[in-house]
């Protein structure tokens, strides 16, 4: 029997507790995760691609200045927003992603693009941009992306010396001589399982507050952040990304799956626990099986995060339960 078709979201995962976040500030970023799951929802019910719903719940949050990804980037060291983002289709295997954009207003649209239409799977800083520009892709001046909260995050790192994960704003006042590894991560996500029984897969990051100028992180790199098979799963990560890539994490969640014969959920946690947890990796995943089966898994204090299945409402989550 063909499962339900299903999507997953994230937001970034990190030190969230209740005490960050005020009553009015938790409502908004939930109502921004139940808009994404949504329009991903509305166009599977239709019979949509797995693909097109990872990428319009990813544009969604994309658009939403309360996530690092699109508008609401993080800044550079230099206070540039450099973005970079990866989609895979489960269906064919293609993959496509950008890194290092700064103009481009929905990165994730461009990634798409990179795999229907470049002939290539990764296309990177000025050539992204040339190529979103002939695409007819929207495109920005710095104005777009900056937002005063952010700024403020740069001039705390700055001030610091040192590079941070996102979501760090309010948190940052609160543990000022905290490990930046142990703070938020505020990419954003999507894994879908469409109609046809198809997955996808959908990442879109400013990356870190006061990255080096350059800097790519896991999330554009298909294998490390971002992965899609239909035969085995679609996972799209957020964390601290140098380890995500060095564990090339989303893949190795798939590759337990193939190899080892194990169960979506066995292969996360086995993945969680050797490639982030032995190494001191923070930040989380979701991922999804053509079955329906889903995890998603972090450890760190909270995930932005949501499901909904087939016609139910959507379910969203910040913290720990
Ligand atoms: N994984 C992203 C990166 O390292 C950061 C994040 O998840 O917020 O670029």
């Amino acid at each position: 029997m063909q499962a339900p078709v299903t999507l997953l979201v994230h937001g970034g995962a990190g030190t969230l507790t209740r005490v960050d976040l005020s009553a009015a500030q938790e409502r908004e970023y939930r109502d921004a995760l139940g808009q994404a799951l949504r329009a991903g929802q509305s166009l599977l019910l239709q019979g949509g691609t797995a693909l097109d719903a990872a990428v319009a719940a990813v544009c969604v949050l994309e658009d939403c200045p309360l996530f690092n990804a699109g508008k609401g980037s993080v800044f550079t060291h230099e206070g540039r927003n450099e973005m970079d983002a990866a989609v895979m289709d489960g269906a064919t295997g293609q993959a496509g992603a950008v890194a290092g954009v700064v103009a481009v207003r929905n990165p994730i649209l461009a990634a798409q693009a990179v795999m229907q239409r470049s002939g290539h799977v990764f296309l990177l800083g000025q050539g992204a941009e040339a190529f979103a520009r002939a695409q007819g892709l929207a495109l920005e001046g710095p104005g777009y992306f900056h937002t005063e909260h952010r700024w403020q995050q740069l001039q705390a790192a700055l001030a610091q010396n040192q590079v941070m994960l996102d979501h760090d704003g309010q948190h940052h006042q609160a543990l000022p001589g905290a490990d930046p590894l142990d703070r938020k991560f505020g990419t954003v996500g999507a894994v879908a399982l469409d109609a046809h029984g198809h997955l996808a897969a959908a990442t879109s990051t400013g990356g870190m507050t006061n990255k080096m100028f350059g800097r790519v992180g896991d999330s554009p790199l298909i294998g490390a952040g971002t992965y899609a098979c239909d035969d085995t799963a679609a996972v799209s990560a957020t964390g601290a990304g140098e380890f995500f890539i060095r564990g090339v994490v989303a893949h190795d969640i798939a590759a337990r799956m193939a190899y080892g014969r194990l169960s979506l959920a066995k292969a996360t946690q086995a993945t969680m626990r050797d490639k982030l947890d032995a190494t001191g990796g923070r930040g989380g995943v979701i991922a999804l099986d053509r079955h329906g089966h889903y995890k998603l898994a972090f450890n760190t204090e909270g995930m932005y995060r949501g499901v909904v299945q087939g016609h139910a409402q959507p379910q969203v989550a910040i913290y720990r339960a």
